[in-house]
């Protein structure tokens, strides 16, 4: 009796002429994810098999497919050769510390196995029920578990019941590479796993504005930016010093149009950047109505300066929501340490939460738009994890 894994995938079925390209990507993903763990891979019709690991690896294993896009289930399974003796075996061990009613599936892909599927599925149910009785009882109709019996054409049989649910979507890489911009905050980490959950490769773009914000506030970026590349299969971080943008702005325009001056910089370089690394959309936290620049008036203002889609997946959600996911994905604690943000380092009092785009205009004639963003892209320091 050997260990192994399945893994399913679900919406990749519904590819067609493209299911190819999709498995092609999740099969990397896995091989990629597993590459320092001892195991084999197999495919098998729409599954895939990890076997051959160490026990002791197998939280490790499946802590890492848990944060691969794409896979919809996974299976903890025995694996034997075909005849009645051994997936009996495998049925006492998958069963043994359960509790409650159950019912045995069979699925005999193996036609040439001596026994029909329902003949084997009573024989074995017959076997549990003698063994563990009374902590379980058959229910067909609305089983709390189910032991599945797998007869493969392979001459193998997999038994499992244990079906964990995956993180579902797409694999990283079907749906091209979009450039998120990521603060230290709650949302931004989260808009990042939600695209790349949805196939988009990532790159990251973080503002900062030393000294005025400290080393660790960067560190904390760095760190977030580490956690979302572990959904994203790897990531580059495009770290722009904003200080001089951020000062010109401060002398030279209207204090209650700040934010709505620098999130157009902003907005810009990530664009700037973007384009230059093959991106083709830019993701950003926002929320609708969340603060002052998260208003449709100021939405319009920072988006009407690029021409790549703007990818706002947070637009709809509550905070509440958005912090749940937040712990799903493992940020929320990092998320919250109190370190300061580029943005609140030159907050102005009262600012504009319908900014018009005319009054906007004037104000950025102050300044020389396109050599302040040159000198910003001067000196950008990158981080790939
Ligand atoms: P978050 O929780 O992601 O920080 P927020 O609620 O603080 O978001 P804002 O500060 O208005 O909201 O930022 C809105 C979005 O703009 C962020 O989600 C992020 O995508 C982007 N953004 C904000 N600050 C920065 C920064 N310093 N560097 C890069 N992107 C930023
Ligand atoms: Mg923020």
């Amino acid at each position: 009796m050997k260990n192994a894994i399945i893994i399913r995938y679900c919406e990749i079925h519904l590819k067609g002429k493209n299911k190819s390209f999709f498995e092609r990507l999740l099969i990397e993903a896995i091989q990629k994810s597993l590459k320092d763990i001892k195991h084999s891979f197999k495919a098998i019709n729409t599954r895939y098999l990890i076997e051959d690991y160490d026990e002791a690896d197998y939280s490790l294993i499946l802590s890492k497919l848990l944060k691969i896009c794409g896979i919809h289930t996974i299976s903890p399974a025995k694996v034997v050769e075909s005849n009645f003796e051994n997936i009996k075996e495998c049925a006492i061990e998958v069963t043994k510390n359960k509790v409650g009613e159950f019912k045995v599936n069979t699925n005999r892909a193996d036609k040439k196995f001596p026994m029909h599927s329902v003949e084997l599925s009573s024989e074995i149910g017959a076997v549990l029920l003698e063994k563990y009785e009374p902590n379980i009882k058959v229910n067909v109709i609305n089983p709390q578990f189910v032991v599945n019996i797998d007869i493969r054409e392979s001459g193998e049989t997999l038994v499992y019941t244990d079906v964990i649910k995956g993180l579902g979507g797409l694999p990283v890489g079907s749906s091209g590479k979009g450039m998120l911009m990521i603060s230290g905050g709650i949302d931004s980490p989260v808009a990042g796993f939600m695209l790349a959950k949805r196939g988009m490769r990532l790159e990251a773009v973080h503002f900062h504005s030393y000294p005025y914000t400290s080393e660790a506030a960067l560190d904390k970026v760095k760190t977030l930016a580490q956690m979302v590349s572990e959904y994203s299969g790897g990531l580059k971080l495009h770290i722009v010093k904003f200080t001089h943008i951020q000062e010109e702005i401060h002398k030279k325009c209207p204090e209650d149009l700040m934010i709505t001056m620098m999130r157009r910089f902003m907005m810009r370089i990530a664009e700037r950047i973007g384009k230059e690394n093959g991106c083709q959309a830019i993701i950003t936290g926002e929320s609708l109505g969340q603060v002052a620049s998260q208003t449709i008036e100021s939405i319009t203002t920072s988006n009407a300066v690029v021409t790549l889609p703007m990818l706002r997946p947070l637009i709809a959600f509550d905070k509440l929501e958005i912090i749940e996911i937040s712990n799903k994905i493992g940020t929320y604690e990092t998320s919250i340490l109190p370190y300061e943000d580029c943005c609140t380092v030159f907050l102005p009092k009262f600012p504009a939460t319908k900014p018009k785009m005319e009054v906007v205009l004037k104000a950025e004639k102050a300044l020389d738009v396109d050599a302040l963003i040159d000198e910003a892209l001067q000196n950008v320091e990158v981080v790939t994890y």
